[in-house]
Order: C-alpha cells, then sequence, then structure tokens
C-alpha cells in the first residue's frame, strides 16, 4: 500500500505512451505499474501524466531598466505551478562588485518563498580572471551553469570574448556550463548609431535594429570559443532560423552544445509590432518572421533545439507604457504559466510534435543538461514525485485575468487553448488543482545542478 497512487492515467515519456499507475511514497516514485494500491488515490482517467515541467530560463524580481519584473518568486511560482512547471531556474543577479557566491546567498534569500523547487544560473558580470575562484565555490552552493551576455554594454552586463574564452577554460575545468545570451553587440550597437528619431518612434524597428544576423554571428562566436576551451555550451532563447543554423554547425564542428527556443519565437512575429499594443512584446531578442518560427518547429522536431523555456520576465502594461521609443522599454515576456499550454495547443493537436516529444521538450532535456536528471524531468522509480495531469479534452480563450502572474496582459490574449492542466503535484504534494493554488508559501526546496550533467554529443 503506496502513500499515493494516480491510476488509470496515460503517462508519457520521450520514449512511450502508456497506460499506468503511477505510486508515491513521500515525495518519490515508489512504482509505476497497473493495479498499484495507494492510501490516497488520484483518479487520471482520461488525463495525460507528465513529469513536471522543467522551465530553465526564468526572470522573477529581476531589477532591470529601472524597474523590477513584476513576478515575486512567490506569485511567479505560483503561475508555475497552474502551468504544470515544477521545476523553475531563474538568474542570479551580477554585479562588478559582488562575487558569484555573494548574488547566489541573495538569491536563495529571494527564491524562498517559491511553492515549487527551483535552481539557479550564476549571471556573471564584470568577470575578469582573478575571480575564477568563484566558480567553484558556486558550484560549492549547488549552481554549476553561468550565464554570460555577448551585448548589453550599456547596462555593463556584456563579456568581451578575452574575458568569455579565459572564463570558458575555467568551467570546462570544473565541469560547468556556459549559458549565453547571443546576439552580436558591435553589429547592434552600430545600426543604433544609424537610427532617426522617427525610427526609434516605431516599435517596428525593433526586430530590424537586432537582427538575425547578430544572433548566427555571435553564436558561430561564443561556439568556436567554448569548442576551443571544451567547454559545454548552451545558447538561451534562439530565435531564428539562421540562429539555429549556427547551432547544427557548431554541434557538427564538435562543439558541445545545446540550444532552447521559447514559445513566443515558436507562436508570435514581428507582425505583434504594427499592432496599437505593439510595444508591449518589446523582447530581446525581437520577434522574427514566419520562416523563422516554421524553422524552429522543426529545430524541436530533429532535436537540434533541445528543450524550451520561457525567458519568463513579465511587466505590466504600465511599465510597459509607450513613450516615445522602443529602445526605453523593458524587455520581456511573461510565459511561465502558458508554457505547457501552448506548446501542447500548437505543438501536439496541430501534428506538429507527438506527445512524447513535449516529455523530452520540457522534461528530460532541461533536466539532463543541468544535471538534475533522473530526479528531475522524469517519472522513475526514485524521481521526485513531481507530476502534472494534463486534460486534453476542451477547448477555452486564453485570458490574462485567469492567469497567476502579476501582469495585466497576454501576448496570447484570446487564443483557442486545446485541454488544461487539470493538476500539478510537486514531490508528490498537490500545488495545484484545476486552477487553484494549494500550495503553501516557502515549500519549495533550492535545487543543487549539476550532479550529472549529460553532455550532448553530434546527432
Ligand atoms: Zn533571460
Amino acid at each position: 500500500m503506496y502513500d499515493l497512487v494516480i491510476r488509470n492515467g496515460t503517462l508519457v515519456s520521450p520514449l512511450a505512451v502508456e497506460s499506468a499507475d503511477v505510486a508515491v511514497d513521500g515525495e518519490r516514485v515508489a512504482a509505476v505499474g497497473s493495479g498499484l494500491r495507494g492510501r490516497r488515490e488520484f483518479d487520471a482517467s482520461g488525463l495525460l501524466v507528465f513529469p513536471g515541467v522543467i522551465d530553465a530560463h526564468v526572470h522573477m524580481a529581476l531589477p532591470v531598466a529601472g524597474t523590477r519584473s513584476s513576478d515575486d518568486f512567490l506569485s511567479g511560482s505560483r503561475a508555475a505551478a497552474c502551468g504544470g512547471v515544477t521545476t523553475i531556474v531563474d538568474f542570479t543577479v551580477g554585479a562588478p562588485e559582488r562575487t558569484i557566491p555573494q548574488a547566489i546567498e541573495q538569491r536563495l534569500e529571494d527564491a524562498a518563498p517559491s511553492v515549487i523547487d527551483y535552481a539557479l544560473h550564476g549571471e556573471v558580470v564584470g568577470w575578469h580572471a582573478g575571480r575564477a575562484g568563484e566558480f567553484r565555490d558556486a558550484m560549492d552552493l549547488g549552481v554549476s551553469s553561468f550565464k554570460f551576455y555577448t551585448t548589453y554594454t550599456a547596462s555593463g552586463r556584456r563579456t568581451g570574448p578575452r574575458e568569455m574564452t579565459a572564463a570558458f577554460r575555467e568551467l570546462a575545468r570544473l565541469g560547468a556550463l556556459a549559458v549565453v545570451h547571443a546576439e552580436d553587440d558591435g553589429l547592434i550597437q552600430s545600426i543604433a548609431a544609424r537610427l532617426t528619431d522617427e525610427d526609434r518612434s516605431r516599435m517596428r524597428t525593433l526586430a530590424a535594429a537586432r537582427p538575425d544576423l547578430a544572433e548566427q554571428v555571435a553564436i558561430s562566436q561564443v561556439a568556436g570559443a567554448a569548442r576551443r576551451a571544451g567547454c559545454p555550451l548552451h545558447i538561451v532563447h534562439v530565435s531564428s532560423h539562421i540562429g539555429l543554423d549556427a547551432v547544427r554547425a557548431a554541434r557538427s564542428d564538435g562543439t558541445s552544445i545545446s540550444a532552447e527556443t521559447c514559445p513566443q519565437y515558436l507562436l508570435l512575429t514581428s507582425a505583434v509590432y504594427d499592432r496599437d499594443d505593439g510595444h508591449l512584446f518589446s523582447a530581446a531578442p525581437p520577434l522574427r518572421a514566419d520562416g523563422d518560427r516554421e524553422a524552429l518547429w522543426a529545430g524541436l522536431r530533429s532535436q537540434d533545439i533541445d528543450y524550451v523555456a520561457t525567458d519568463h520576465c513579465p511587466f505590466t502594461r504600465e511599465q510597459k507604457a509607450w513613450h516615445g521609443s522602443f529602445l526605453d522599454l523593458p524587455y520581456g515576456l511573461p510565459g511561465v504559466e502558458t508554457l505547457f499550454p501552448l506548446l501542447y495547443t500548437e505543438g501536439i493537436a496541430t501534428g506538429r510534435l507527438h506527445v512524447t516529444d513535449l516529455a523530452r521538450i520540457l522534461c528530460e532535456r532541461p533536466a539532463r543538461r543541468l544535471g538534475i536528471y533522473p530526479r528531475k524531468g522524469a517519472l522513475d522509480v526514485g524521481s521526485d514525485a513531481d507530476v502534472v495531469l494534463y486534460d486534453p479534452n476542451g477547448t477555452s480563450k486564453l485570458a490574462a485575468a485567469d492567469l497567476h502572474s502579476h501582469t495585466d496582459f497576454s501576448p496570447y490574449e484570446g487564443k483557442a487553448i486545446v485541454g488544461r492542466v487539470a493538476a500539478t503535484l510537486s514531490r508528490g504534494e498537490v500545488v495545484c488543482e484545476k486552477g487553484r493554488i494549494v500550495a503553501t508559501p516557502g515549500r519549495g526546496r533550492p535545487v543543487r545542478t549539476g550532479g550529472n550533467r549529460e553532455t550532448p554529443k553530434s546527432r
């Protein structure tokens, strides 16, 4: 007799779809099979049973552009739980005067109210070789992936090629992962220098001001540096066809490279910038063309893109108010709660992907790359009992008012969504049921990454 059995559901893994019960003892999966009995039972008839989703890229309470992203770890983690996400990976806030371990301690405090488990990437700002020891200390604190920017000179976040190469050598030695926001700063600056006032006053200029070429060039350069250093590399938010081509080329050259894209690049195009509320869609990289969208879906099918994360960075309409130039907007979109339903709707219901792909893209792959598999990202015996139960029946209209994020708009407002999250379990505990949060603040725990990182080889 187990503590809890999720009965009669359809269990989805990257390799199979099968009718199976999942038994939980304490916080972990104790058995998978048929006819399992528990002191408590959850009837999952008609529901798809997935491992809890890992959103490997979120920004709660991020200080940026003179404001803060509008979700804190409590509201953001509640939104995540309602969307079937059971692990979020946020970032420390890097600064030249702060060591990475100091930033980790601070961010772990910020994250403490979370209702689901969380991990951190260490943001690297103002790095120089004298700070090399910080990586090891960060790893002792459970952080084993480190984020660099090739752009954002103005806010001081850019790391130059020389420093990045030195850092990559250090990370290679430690078996840590380099995570890079790849947009070529030189190209972006040279375009910015030529913009007229009229250009800046049109939201549409954003797409041209941060072109796909900047992504392609930066990915190629960063991948070259990672390959020479022997450092595993992850490219965040790949947005374009030619950016994806650069990932493919690097992989065939022997770089240990993984890539993520985000729902906004799979679902939206720069056409939204022509809307009256186009400024709400400010993001970097910007939204692209239809051909890019389709190339990214194809990249998910071919596994050239490893996983989908959201880059969840919400702002309110007021924070995003238009003051006459796209350069003055905070960049980022909400997404953590809509990740799974949108990918189900646009991926599975349209036939672009198979349900097993979803278990790979949202669960297994991010867990493996972060070195938290199979504790997270799987429902094997011994895995944390992080589960999302998805009801694939029925259609509803997406409305920001129904979501749990601290923001008053959704980029997908009014979209018809196929199915819904019926319930989310985190370590055996129901945290959200039928859109209602039932989790205690602070029940989430930090997750140490890097335990058993898988390095994807050329495929
Ligand atoms: Zn981000």
